[in-house]
């Protein structure tokens, strides 16, 4: 059985799995430690749902959508209190209430030193990881689930979880907010103009990332790259013909171009800064390098051989 991806497969079978017991809809949360790697509005990580379910009109005027929650929150004097980023301060009844409401609930929150993590609350073992989660979907289905989105840790773990959300089109893009009830003005990709923004659109199909993955194709020296969709931006690594670690690396610099088109398109969305081609590539080489330096541990990665993307022999 071939299945896209461990978060596809979790929603498409998480009907059967509850009637097998286990609930997957309130099975996982985030536990905030310090609130950098959990997404204020869009992660599960306070009460019952994500906070931008609870406080849909909050959610429409906040400024940052993908903004974390160390962002929003701070701790001062031993008490959280909040910064708020609207586009325009709440002022009607029904967005005063849903303040209230989300004030009411972050009131108990804590940020401690320490790392934010997945949480699930299905079973006595706390913690979180794919192998661990799939071993659990294994033993009920009762068969192999197949193909997983593979990790790499040469990126940080939120350029992995942007990708993966990507893939399942949980990203909150122009389609995405219309289909929660979000009025917009407008659906067209806020980069080209030419199609409704979909996370697909966004990072596959898009004539701005078709123009931007060729550019990193003629970087990386592979044949020119026609990505339709995020998964074909996702796997491209499998079909490079380079060993396994330059392929590992290649995927680490697919994974930080998505990152930063997401990013580049936020700016745009959000300040009104213009997405440029040119120093977008520049932005991807010089943070992959970063990246993939720091977290490969090989310090022999120069810049000059990185530039050329000669990585034969590092
Ligand atoms: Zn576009």
């Amino acid at each position: 059985m071939v299945l896209p991806g461990p978060w596809k497969h979790i929603v498409n079978i998480s009907k059967g799995l509850k009637e097998l017991g286990l609930d997957l809809e309130n099975g996982f949360r985030r536990e905030v430690k310090e609130g950098n790697n959990t997404l204020f509005w869009i992660d599960h990580w306070c009460g019952d749902s994500s906070f931008h379910v609870r406080f849909p009109l909050l959610f429409q005027l906040e400024t940052q959508k993908w903004c974390s929650v160390s962002d929003r929150l701070i701790m001062h004097d031993g008490e959280i209190c909040g910064q708020w980023v609207w586009f325009r301060v709440p002022t009607c009844q029904v967005e005063i209430e849903e303040l209230r409401g989300l004030l009411l609930a972050c009131q108990p929150v804590r940020l401690v030193s320490g790392v934010d993590r997945f949480v699930r609350s299905f079973d006595e073992e706390k913690f979180f990881s794919v192998k661990s989660f799939k071993a659990k979907m294994e033993a009920i289905v009762g068969s192999d689930i197949g193909y997983l989105i593979e990790w790499n840790n040469f990126v940080p773990k939120k350029v992995g979880i942007l990708a993966w959300r990507a893939e399942i089109e949980r990203i909150p893009v122009l389609m995405a907010l219309t289909k929660r009830n979000v009025n917009l003005e407008s659906i067209w990709c806020p980069v080209c103009g030419d199609a409704e923004e979909t996370a697909e659109h966004l990072l596959g199909s898009c004539r701005f990332a078709q123009a931007l993955w060729n550019g990193i194709a003629n970087w990386c020296k592979v044949p020119v790259i026609y990505a339709f969709s995020t998964r074909d931006v996702l796997e491209l690594y499998k079909y490079c013909h380079f060993s396994k670690q330059k392929a590992k690396i290649f995927q680490a610099v697919c994974l930080t171009t998505v990152w930063c088109i997401w990013k580049a398109r936020n700016a745009a969305v959000f300040e009104r800064k213009p997405v440029n081609r040119c120093n977008l590539i520049g932005e991807i080489r010089v943070r992959s390098f970063l990246w993939v330096r720091n977290r490969s541990k090989n310090t022999r990665i120069s810049w000059e051989k990185w530039r050329r993307f000669d990585i034969e022999n590092i």
